[in-house]
């Protein structure tokens, strides 16, 4: 059965052979009296259940747990080799491809130049051949491929996957990419904006016990990624948290690439900076070279990236009331160059958000740096296809 991504299970399996493998994966419940205890189901029941997921390699018997007066119950442990998951994060210039395990842990990964803009033929051509040669290198049977997941750096329609009038990707609007990848592989393939797989990445990683988060990509441009009550909110046309051309007070000439003026981007994203300090005479064309020149340690560099921070700030502020996070994960090449934009951040939102908002809130940088977008890639398809209803429809169709 081809379950489509975005689908709304609204009744919760309680019981099922898939709700069982969440209470093991979570930990909630690793032994079979457990299950019984947990689900409330027959000591019988749930044995067959957890034999069903064990002949799919799903969980396996971990040895013996401690006793708790008679005999040593078995523990029960999710399987992360039960199959494999192919990533990609696709950005404007260049993009990484991971293979992972059920956990999310990359097998092998590699990062390449790949221009987006050669169109959706050139592009996903070399991404199917790139899966094809890491899941070689891993050793791995094409039939261990569990599902596929892929981030775009432009607006995605979620639930089916395809690109909606993205600025910097000519060809790709309306293109349908799951299609290829569901025809080679058959199984779920989910594709993303690459600001929600980061914030998906860095919620997974790091924040798991965090149920709202904001991350905030600051590359050539300004993007977020919102996670609200433990899950990516992608809004009504999968637009949330375009954040980036949120106007700003103070700077009516500055163009943005949107045709609009004023725009936090067009003030504090990456190519801005750029040409602040070619404007200065310094060697700058791309946030590239604003890599360059905060990592080495220039003056101008900073002093601009801790304004920018300040201005970025302001929106953040009115951000944090809005949707008051627990956490303000700052990530993207321009954002780890240097400390003074997450230090310029820091000081416009503990001053302008509310106390009530900012009193609990934590402003990090990525830890995942790059890897933040496969990751999240990965763990999105995971929650997927090991979701109760996922589990539970794969089961039916194998029984004989
Ligand atoms: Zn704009």
């Amino acid at each position: 059965m081809q379950v489509m991504a975005g689908t709304v299970f609204s009744t919760p399996l309680a019981g099922s052979a898939g709700a069982m493998l969440a209470l093991i994966r979570s930990g909630t419940a690793t032994t079979r009296s457990a299950l019984a205890q947990v689900t409330g189901l027959s000591r019988s029941t749930v044995s067959q259940r957890v034999e069903a997921l064990i002949a799919r390699r799903l969980v396996y018997e971990a040895g013996d747990g401690a006793s708790t007066g008679g005999r040593r119950p078995t523990m029960l442990a999710f399987n992360a080799d039960a199959g494999v998951i192919l990533v990609g994060d696709l950005g404007a210039t260049h993009g990484r491809v991971a293979v992972t395990d059920l956990a999310a842990d990359p097998l092998v990964e590699m990062a390449a130049e790949v221009d987006i803009a050669t169109g959706p033929d050139a592009v996903l051509g070399w991404l199917e051949e790139t899966f094809a040669r890491l899941l070689d290198e891993t050793g791995r049977d094409r039939s261990e491929v569990t599902g596929v997941g892929i981030g775009l750096p432009g607006p995605v329609e979620f639930a089916t996957g395809t690109p909606v009038s993205p600025p910097i990707m000519p060809g790709w609007d309306g293109f349908a990419v799951p299609a290829r990848f569901r025809e080679r592989y058959g199984v779920p393939v989910l594709i993303d904006n690459d600001v929600n797989i980061m914030a998906a990445g860095e919620h997974w990683a790091r924040y798991r016990h965090v149920d709202d988060l904001m991350f905030i990509k600051v590359g050539t441009g300004i993007g977020c990624g919102i996670v609200a009550s433990g899950r990516l909110h992608r809004g009504a046309q999968g637009a949330a948290g375009d954040l980036g051309h949120v106007q700003v007070a103070g700077y009516p000439e500055a163009l943005c690439r949107c045709g609009n003026l004023g725009c936090v981007e067009a003030v504090a994203g990456g190519a801005a900076l750029a040409r602040d300090l070619a404007a200065l005479g310094l060697d700058a064309s791309s946030s590239r070279d604003v890599v360059r020149l905060a990592r080495a340690g220039e003056p101008e560099a900073g002093r601009l990236l801790r304004e920018a921070g300040r201005v970025l700030g302001e929106v953040l502020a009115a951000a944090v009331n809005l949707i008051n996070p627990a956490v303000l994960v700052i990530g993207g090449d321009v954002a780890e160059a240097s400390e003074q934009l997450l230090a310029g951040i820091r000081e416009s939102v503990y001053q302008r958000s509310l106390p009530l908002a900012t009193r609990h809130l934590q402003i990090v940088r990525s830890g995942l740096g790059d890897r933040a977008g496969i990751i999240g890639a990965a763990s999105m398809v995971i929650e997927h296809v090991l979701s109760p209803a996922v589990v539970d429809a794969q089961l039916a169709a194998a029984a004989p």
